[in-house]
């Protein structure tokens, strides 16, 4: 089963994506060639390789496509899936080159994918499997510190990054900057505090900082802030897990309804997300999770009331087939691609908002550039000026002290006294480029009144940037 409706899609997620594409091209007026340049996708390997495994050689497809190299390293995941085609990684990887310009990671656009369903095998089956598509790879710079660096994506995560690595490193002893082929590793291989998380902290930030602009949230027909609004998640994977559980906990929504493949469970109560991560983890079936109602057809609940809609799992989940039913005034696409350019439009029209992918979801790549940064500065972030900012506060208080005895009472001094650490200084550096995106799509609808929504915004400030660096045309 998967999280797709069962009916064909009219068109494909690449010509999808390059819908969106020549919309924002329209808008800026952008000469035909040049579009055209930006667009092309540069080039796509395809690999076939044979691993030996209970005793007989199986046979796997991968792809890593490049959409652009303006800038290098090209970044963007790799991901396993038995649904993994061309169409989808060119389609993904094309979205990975707007999404680095969207949030100013310094990155051209590249994705990957290996036609495998992972829970098929053990783990040992499957780190052979990885270091031998790593080896393919590797040998043509398609994993390389400065030309091209994989991170996880849907059916990959730590241990595969680190697989791949150490592939990596072993192909290249002398590189001193080996440890920036890819990124997403865990932290004792070189990673970052808090790429786990960063997607679902991204969806989180990008809903903060939608809810600060009342003209925005005003245009949904919803009002106030994040607090007691109800929100249904589609896929409870490493995105749709750590929004849900964000969001929950710190901003007061109400997760009242998850979609997985199996079904959906709903609660106008809210879910107990860390129950049911847990429930999940344990591969117990759905219909047997005791705090709430289990419906059969997962699909539907896309359709479900609520305020606001969270697909976090993969593309082209909302379609011209059921985009005229989806209730939620906001949708937030923490996917890639969940919903396709017809749908767009379908929603559009009803009234819908649409805070898209390329914005949604950026928060993966943005805390990727963090890591591939600490791994070519081989230094920890917030090392040097730690005990520095902690031994400048203290003096401060002292200060405080002696003048108003009593004046800072003992939480506030804990909270500001220690300075800020990798974990801090992550999250700072997220929440600082999600709000910066914001307000650049935001400046361009401000310039272009005839800007129907965020996505052509989003698509219009990347372009601007891409072309900028290509240096083909004066915007
Ligand atoms: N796979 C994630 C994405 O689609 C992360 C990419 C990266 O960190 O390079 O954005």
């Amino acid at each position: 089963m998967n999280f797709q409706s069962k009916k064909p899609l009219t068109v494909g997620f690449l010509d999808s994506v390059n819908m969106m594409y020549d919309r924002a091209i329209d808008l800026l007026q952008l000469p035909d060639d040049v579009a055209q340049a930006v667009r092309n996708c540069n080039s796509t390997y395809e690999v076939q390789f044979s691993v030996r495994l209970r005793g007989e050689l199986h046979s796997f497809k991968g792809y890593r496509s490049v959409h652009s190299e303006h800038m290098e390293p090209a970044k963007g995941g790799i991901r396993y899936s038995i649904e993994v085609n061309k169409d989808e990684v060119e389609a993904l990887a094309a979205l990975m080159t707007y999404k680095c310009a969207l949030v100013e990671a310094p990155f051209g656009g590249s994705k990957g994918g290996l036609i495998v369903d992972p829970n098929e095998w053990e783990p040992h089956e499957l780190e052979k499997i990885t270091r031998r598509f790593a080896y393919e790879l590797i040998k043509r710079d398609l994993i390389n510190p400065s030309q091209n660096v994989p991170a996880p994506d849907m059916g990959t995560g730590a241990r595969e990054m680190a697989w791949m690595a150490d592939e990596y490193r072993r192909m290249n002893p002398t590189d001193i900057n080996a440890r920036a082929c890819v990124t997403g590793k865990p932290l004792n291989a070189g990673g970052i505090a808090g790429r786990t998380e960063a997607t679902g902290r991204g969806v989180q930030y990008a809903l903060q900082e939608f809810f600060r602009h009342e003209d925005d949230v005003k245009a949904t027909g919803l009002s106030g802030s994040l607090e007691g609004k109800r929100v249904i998640v589609q896929g409870l994977g490493n995105v749709g897990y750590h929004a849900a559980k964000f969001l929950s906990e710190e901003d007061g929504a109400i997760i009242i309804g998850v979609i997985e493949r199996d079904g959906a469970i709903f609660n106008e109560d809210g879910l107990d997300i860390e129950a049911l991560k847990s429930h999940l983890i344990a591969r117990r079936p759905l219909d047997t999770f005791e705090g709430g109602t289990f419906v059969q057809d997962g699909h539907a609940g896309l359709e479900h009331d609520c305020d606001i809609l969270i697909p976090a799992a993969c593309e082209s989940v909302i379609t011209h087939t059921n985009a005229s039913r989806v209730q939620a005034r906001l949708i937030i696409e923490a996917a890639n691609g969940p919903v396709t350019a017809e749908a767009n439009d379908i929603l559009l029209a009803r009234g819908r908002t649409i805070i898209p992918d390329l914005y949604a979801n950026a928060g993966g790549v943005t805390v990727s550039y963090f890591e591939w940064a600490k791994n070519i500065s081989h230094m920890r972030f917030g090392r040097m000026q730690r005990r520095q900012e902690e031994a400048r506060s203290r003096a401060l208080f002292e200060q405080i002290e002696t003048l108003i005895p009593g004046g800072v009472d003992n939480a506030t001094k804990q909270k500001l006294e220690c300075g800020a650490g990798e974990i801090d200084l992550v999250r700072s550096g997220l929440d600082d480029t999600m709000r910066a995106a914001y307000i650049a799509m935001r400046d361009v609808r401000a310039e272009h009144p005839d800007c129907p929504d965020l996505r052509t915004a989003a698509y219009m400030v990347a372009v601007r940037r891409i072309v900028s660096v290509m240096n083909l045309y004066e915007l």
